[in-house]
């Protein structure tokens, strides 16, 4: 094993060191394996960092949409070319399986920036007709800097989520990648100075909550989109209300998928493992309450137990794999006593749940993905965000109370709804208190859709063209045909 690579912050285009003269580790969380040291931005970092976006935004701003919408393209190419690199690179920060990332990392980065892209030329405002008198219109503006601060289970994909709309629409952004994914948005840093990006209008600080925070409250930041946990994202709130900033908030979720007796069931066990095990359970939306219909639930289960224990948890490098490793062992730890909290409390643990070796991984924290079933609404289990593989199955039996019990919870993520039944589908999904649904499917993203939460879940919503709206602010022009009135 050679010295760990160097990853340093990315300000005004290039790569430049740490003003705190530290680094920490970045470690691949399959081996072990020190993948590269990381420069560690503090206040002084983020302040240079502000200063060269505030210095960009003056020129990209009004760069015409058409070419900012063309650099955009240009990345998107440029990351299509390097897709292989990028997916494995995705696999080594995360744990995840190279047989999701070329698709739900890459892929879906891509569709961002050809979307936002395409749609840069076509930002505007609103004629609006005052009478023969005066008229009036709107100005759609850019805000200026804006803080991206991400998540770990999709660095890739959070990154160009939140800076394709942000460039398109003319602003400058600092991106704050998690302390243990710093890898891609550096490459996605290149890629846009690569494409043409000016330099300054796209740069990445480095470091821990202290750094996101720094960013949160800088004066010279107008807006924060962060990406995160419920807890961390009302700090950030907090920090964000010291200078009034715009905020869009992706925070986590304990959604509901619901199954009637009606439903195609091999697809909605097929959901419901998509909804739960995917990257090992990391992900916001995931469907962790299953809730199914008492008159097919032991059938279900039946289902699930033989599907999910024919999964492959292993070396996430190898494309036969379908369970790779956890973000860390303390994260593995905390989804393990959350296991031995649900059998505790009472739950039955269908199947998984374990601590797996993997050889050639031994350094890595592998578990099973774990079915409860016999679960209560509420166990812990069932009420607190797990983000690792573990879903409890709950059974229902009529409508009214099943609704009642998905919405019984503080986030609004998503929801899903499985059945043949297209009224019952469509009246279900209205009365379900989630940003994010699904009817007969779970989890997809397709770029044009808005995503986002409602409740504690978030505020705002991305990868849509109503993205673009949070990224900027209008601007009122009255304009006077006549005499100006005045009785003075
Ligand atoms: P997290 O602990 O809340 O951290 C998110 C980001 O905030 C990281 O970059 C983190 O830096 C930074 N941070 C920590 N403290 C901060 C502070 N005081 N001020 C500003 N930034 C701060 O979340 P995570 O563990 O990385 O990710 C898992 C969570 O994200 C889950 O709850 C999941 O549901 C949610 N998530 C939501 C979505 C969505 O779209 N709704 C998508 C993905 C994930 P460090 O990493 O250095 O601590």
């Amino acid at each position: 094993m050679g010295n760990p690579a160097e990853i340093p912050l990315y300000i005004n285009g290039q790569g430049v060191a740490a003003l705190t003269e530290e680094t920490f580790e970045n470690i691949n969380p399959a081996t072990g394996e020190v993948l590269a040291r990381v420069h560690r931005g503090g206040k002084q970092d983020v302040d240079i960092a502000v200063a060269a976006a505030q210095a960009a935004f003056e020129t990209w701003s009004r760069m015409p949409g058409i070419e900012r919408g063309r650099v955009l393209l240009r990345a998107a190419d440029i990351m299509r070319k390097n897709r292989d690199e990028l997916a494995m690179l995705e696999v080594l920060d995360t744990g995840k399986p190279i047989s999701e990332t070329p698709y739900a990392d890459v892929d879906s980065a891509i569709d961002a920036l050809e979307y936002f892209g395409g749609l840069a030329a076509d930002i505007k405002g609103e004629h609006l007709d005052l009478g023969e008198g005066a008229f009036a219109y709107t100005i759609r503006e850019p805000l200026g800097v804006c803080a991206g601060i991400g998540a770990w289970n999709y660095p890739l994909q959070i990154a160009t989520w939140k800076s394709a709309p942000a460039l398109a629409a003319g602003n400058s952004m600092i991106f704050k990648p998690s302390e243990l994914t710093p890898t891609n948005a550096m490459r996605l840093a290149e890629i846009y100075s690569e494409a043409g990006v000016p330099d300054g209008v796209f740069n990445v600080v480095h470091g821990f909550g202290k750094t996101g925070h720094h960013l949160a409250c800088h004066p010279g930041i107008a807006k924060v989109s962060f990406t995160g946990s419920v807890p961390t994202g009302r700090k950030v709130l907090e920090d964000a209300a010291g200078t009034v900033k715009h905020v869009t908030m992706e925070l986590g979720g304990k959604s509901p998928l619901i199954i009637f007796d009606d439903a195609q069931l091999y697809n909605a066990v097929s959901a419901a493992m998509n909804a739960n095990f995917y990257s090992q359970g990391e992900v916001c939306s995931n469907g962790t309450r299953v809730f199914v219909h008492e008159a097919v639930y032991e059938e279900f289960i039946a289902l699930l137990k033989i599907r999910t224990e024919a999964m492959v948890i292993g070396d996430p490098r190898e494309s036969s794999t379908q369970v790779g490793a956890m973000i860390n062992p303390d994260h593995a730890a905390k989804v393990m006593e959350y296991i031995r909290l649900g059998i505790e409390e009472g739950a039955y643990l269908v199947t998984g749940g374990e601590k797996v070796t993997v050889p050639g991984c031994e350094e890595g924290a592998f578990i099973s993905p774990a079915v409860f079933s016999a679960t209560q609404d509420d166990m812990r289990i069932c009420r607190e965000e797990i983000f690792g593989p573990v879903m409890s199955v709950l059974s229902f039996r009529d409508e009214d109370e099943v609704i009642a019990r998905a919405n019984e919870t503080e986030f609004g993520l998503a929801a899903g709804v499985f059945t043949q039944n297209l009224s019952l589908a469509h009246r279900v999904v209205r009365k379900l208190k989630a940003g994010s649904c699904w009817i007969n499917n779970y989890n997809l993203t397709p770029v044009g859709v808005p995503f986002g939460g409602s409740k504690q879940s978030g505020i705002g919503r991305e990868n849509c063209a109503a993205a673009l709206d949070h990224f900027t602010e209008l601007k009122s022009v009255y304009v006077e045909l006549g005499d100006v009135e005045c009785d003075y």
